[in-house]
């Protein structure tokens, strides 16, 4: 027997600034089924991770104060947190942004302005397969 329903709500953890395009992704991703936790900024995003470990962190790039290439690379470099996939937003769709983006641990990004038909389908393409147990597969 379970207590957990079979296929959980992926949670995301949303870190963007500005509040129309955080709705916007919100939104989209709450329709597919994705639990979204948002923060505003890095800082936030970090307080948030104290605590939960999210199936994927879906961010920004311009953020005030710490940037979320930034963040990409803090998470990376963070035993807890290195196995959840980093997506970043970036607004710049030029190659030097997405080199950025990838070397500073993200494992993808998707472009500005958000696609309302394929946020959550590239989103889940990032998702890590989920135990056969359902626990989280993180530590
Ligand atoms: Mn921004």
């Amino acid at each position: 027997m379970t207590t957990q329903p079979e296929h959980p709500a992926p949670r995301i953890l949303l870190v963007e600034d500005n509040p129309i395009n955080m709705k916007l992704a919100a939104d989209i991703l709450e329709h597919d089924g994705f639990h979204v936790v948002r923060a505003t900024d890095a800082e936030q995003a970090r307080v948030i991770l104290q605590g939960v470990i999210p199936d994927l962190i879906l961010t920004d790039i311009d953020l005030p104060g710490m940037d979320g290439l930034t963040l990409a690379w803090v998470c990376k470099t963070n035993e807890r947190l290195r196995d959840v996939p980093v997506v970043a937003i970036t607004a710049f769709a030029m190659a030097a942004d997405e080199r950025k983006a990838l070397a500073s641990g993200c494992d993808g990004y998707i472009t500005k302005p958000i696609q309302t038909r394929e946020l959550a389908s590239k989103v889940r393409s990032y998702l890590r397969p989920r135990r056969a147990d359902g626990q989280d597969t993180g530590h």
